[in-house]
């Protein structure tokens, strides 16, 4: 049986309501295919207003796009009215969207032919566009008309690649070449909606085939930031994280972590991230790592980093294990491992806090690192009292 309980009530209730309601998306695509679907969507003939007379509980998720959410049990659904689409002229949304009671026009505004089944309550599988064909020969065909369909929205042209590295699946040749002939179009869309597929295109299996066909179809000369050195970029695919992804796209470009988190706008943790690993394939070009560069870093990093040492610079890596135990032979990982606070320190010399204070602590942290006292209360007073305060 398709779908949680959940959704099964959802659709139920719909249905008792009088409307059609069915599964749609990703979830029906990946369920044909054996996965474990993510999100599940849901597509009626109710309009907004209707669904949400059915429910109890819902969320405005934007309806004049359709999209309400029903929390069902404590679970969130997306309830979205069957729809027809106009252009994408700010290439963020659709200029107008229709309500429609036709579940086949809804198909046929999606982007490719595996993404527009639907499935019926009852276990039928709807499929104008012969989906399930697609799914056998592992295609990505565009719904109609592959230009007509990308020059309405530039974004389903990475979604196409994206799709490529997330199913493994090929590119059918017409749909192909409206890529290489549209790529330029990427240029007007929002870098928020490109970061957003890269994100899932970097988790592929099959990113190395995805990156080769963005080069192909010159996809990469319209993309805000890419290598211009492509075989070393197509090198270090697949990636183990879309942040390893990310990495790979800084260091194979030359690029620095600000311009990439720049023009992709990643989100500041993203961006610390990279720095991060910046720095630490520097350090690495030049010299094996210290004490010091496992405590200020983390195994993710330099897992990153050394990927990208073996991968980019042909070198050899440290291995994960390795890294690993390092790491957790330290004695401490933060300041916070300390033994011993600021207030500890006041109260053995009875003076006040001050710029001395953050540079004991400092030298603690040093010293307890090195391995040159035990973290440990007394053995630090003991050191701080009789060793540290006479050499200053
Ligand atoms: P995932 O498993 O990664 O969520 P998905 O196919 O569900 O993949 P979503 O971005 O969640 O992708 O979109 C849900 C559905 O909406 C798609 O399966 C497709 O039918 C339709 N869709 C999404 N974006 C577009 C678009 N830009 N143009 C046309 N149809 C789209
Ligand atoms: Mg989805």
């Amino acid at each position: 049986m398709f779908g949680t309980s959940q959704s099964r009530i959802v659709i139920i209730r719909l249905n008792r309501a009088g409307y059609e309601a069915v599964f749609v998306g990703g979830a029906v695509r990946d369920y044909l295919l054996g996965k474990e679907p993510t999100d599940i969507d849901i597509a009626t003939s109710a309009t907004p207003a209707q669904v949400k007379s059915v429910f109890l509980n819902t969320v405005d998720l934007g309806t004049e796009h359709g999209t309400v959410l029903v929390i069902e049990s404590g679970e969130p659904i997306e309830v979205t009215t069957y729809r027809t689409e106009g252009m994408y002229s700010d290439n963020r949304r659709p200029d107008k969207v229709q309500f429609v009671t036709s579940l086949e026009e809804d198909l046929k505004r999606r982007d490719f032919t595996i993404n527009a089944l639907a499935l019926r309550l009852n276990g039928e599988v709807v499929d104008p566009f012969n989906g399930r064909a697609d799914l056998s020969s592992r295609t990505i065909r565009a719904v109609g008309h592959a230009t007509e369909r990308f020059n309405e929205d530039a974004l389903r042209m990475i979604r196409a690649v994206r799709f490529v590295s997330v199913l493994g699946f090929q590119l059918e040749t017409s749909t192909k070449e409206s890529i290489a002939c549209l790529s330029h179009k990427v240029k007007t869309l929002s870098v928020e909606r490109i970061k957003t597929e890269f994100d899932k295109l970097f988790r592929g299996a099959s990113a190395q085939h995805a990156l080769q066909l963005i080069k192909e179809t010159r996809l990469s000369g319209a993309l805000p930031l890419y290598p211009v050195n492509h075989e070393l970029w197509i090198s270090s695919a697949p990636f183990r994280s879309p942040m390893e992804g990310w990495a790979s796209l800084m260091v194979t470009g030359n690029f620095k972590a600000s311009e990439v988190a720049h023009a992709y706008k990643l989100s500041n943790k993203e961006r610390i991230f990279l720095q991060a690993v910046q720095h630490f394939y520097s350090v690495r070009q030049q010299r094996a790592y210290t004490i010091e560069d496992y405590y200020k870093s983390d195994v993710i990093t330099l897992n990153v980093v050394e990927k990208l040492i073996v991968e980019v610079d042909g070198q050899n890596g440290i291995e994960e294990k390795t890294i690993e135990k390092s790491i957790a032979r330290l004695p401490i990982h933060s300041k916070q491992d300390l033994a011993v606070r600021g207030q500890q320190l006041m109260c053995w010399t009875d003076k006040k806090s001050g710029k001395w204070l953050g540079e004991s602590l400092q030298a603690i942290e040093n010293a307890v690192l090195h391995q040159e006292i035990s973290n440990d209360e007394n053995a630090i007073k003991e050191w701080f009292l009789h060793e540290y305060q006479h050499k200053e």
